[in-house]
């Protein structure tokens, strides 16, 4: 990966963006894909459109979400701790112990998340599981009212864990899901320039896909695409106490992992295999039998159908705070979708 490409997905991962709180990472976006755009634009539910070739046919979506998991404070108490929500799915046994970012209308705030010590907890305790309202932010304030001054109910929260390369081509954060697929579609329109090709490219950094695939519903109304691909992560089962029987096998490092099943347009799937192999790119196969729990679907369902693609980038690690994934997947995830947009043009009949 060039180094300004790596600064670009370091600056998107490190600009906060729980669902429904997604404007930094969308201004680091449009500040990177904008360059490379004909046109560039924020629709009414805060997706951000990168266009080319605009007046070209069939239209292409490509859309990879932007917004991450966090939390929301919900409740303080006279003490001036903060009792918080989920924003997305959590393992709550995993969230106590971490440093997070309170993000104030001031900035953020440094904090911790705490729980009852392991020393004097009963043996009834001990056996429990946690409970999301066992656990608090301590911003370290002596009261209520001074948690008040800097604090309000409904503000969000995220780990303050960034982004850092590990051995070979791994790389460890928070939030590659799904900033490595929304950083991977802005890269196909700088990959694209330059180049002649037949479709109008809308590549999107679509909101609010983890409370619910509520940006993609919107983005794709607005687009109204003929083709439609979802960049989302996977499951990588290539660790421990993962059961291949039940999860199938997807290696980090072995290339995107293109989907195939109900929420898959046949022929797209064929194409896209088919430009992996034309031009080299590894790539894993993964069985999704029915409707996926990622954009696709909702760009699938969207008007009288849209002709789908699901390409996913192996994740160890899904939703916690050291999700781990090969660099190698992502560029090999931006060079098939652009090879993919190379051969798209109005002979290609996309009818199952
Ligand atoms: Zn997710």
């Amino acid at each position: 990966m060039t180094k300004k490409s790596l600064s670009f997905l370091k600056s998107l991962i490190e600009a906060p963006s729980p669902s429904g709180f997604e404007q930094p990472a969308q201004k680091v976006w449009r500040k990177n894909v904008g360059p490379y755009a004909d046109r560039i634009e924020t629709d009414m539910h805060g997706n951000c459109i990168g266009i080319k070739n605009e007046g070209g046919s069939p239209r292409v979506l490509l859309a990879g979400h932007c917004d991450e998991l966090g939390f929301m404070v919900q409740y303080i108490t006279d003490e001036g701790f903060l009792h918080f929500r989920t924003i997305g799915g959590f393992d709550v046994n995993i969230i106590p112990g971490r440093r997070v970012h309170v993000h104030t209308k001031n900035g953020p705030i440094l904090g911790v998340t705490g729980k009852k010590a392991i020393h004097v907890m009963t043996d009834e305790e001990r056996k429990k599981k946690s409970e999301i309202h066992d656990l608090w932010i301590d911003i370290g304030v002596k009261d209520k009212k001074e948690a008040e001054s800097l604090v309000s109910v409904g503000d969000p929260v995220t780990y303050t864990v960034a982004f850092e390369k590990m051995r070979r081509d791994l790389a460890v954060s928070r939030a590659f899901d799904d900033k490595a697929g929304s950083f991977a579609v802005g890269e196909v329109l700088r990959m694209l320039s330059g180049k002649s090709f037949k479709a109008a490219v809308y590549s999107v950094s679509t909101v609010q896909e983890e409370v619910g695939l509520r940006g993609a519903h919107t983005s794709a109304y607005g687009v109204d695409p003929k083709v439609g691909i979802a960049v989302d992560v996977t499951h990588a089962t290539d660790h421990p106490d993962m059961d291949k029987k039940r999860v199938g096998d997807i290696k980090l490092g072995a290339g995107p992992a293109i989907s195939r099943g109900a929420n898959i347009n046949p022929v797209v799937e064929r194409m896209l295999i088919q430009t992996a192999e034309e031009e080299k790119i590894p790539y894993q196969i993964e069985a999704a039998p029915r409707g996926t729990g990622t954009d696709a679907n909702a760009i699938q369902l969207t008007r009288a159908g849209v002709a789908t693609g699901l390409v996913s980038i192996p994740l160890r690690y899904m939703h916690t705070a050291v999700e781990t994934l090969s660099l190698k997947d992502v560029e090999n995830v931006t060079k098939l979708l652009t090879a993919f947009v190379l051969r798209v043009d109005d002979s290609v009949d996309f009818t199952p």
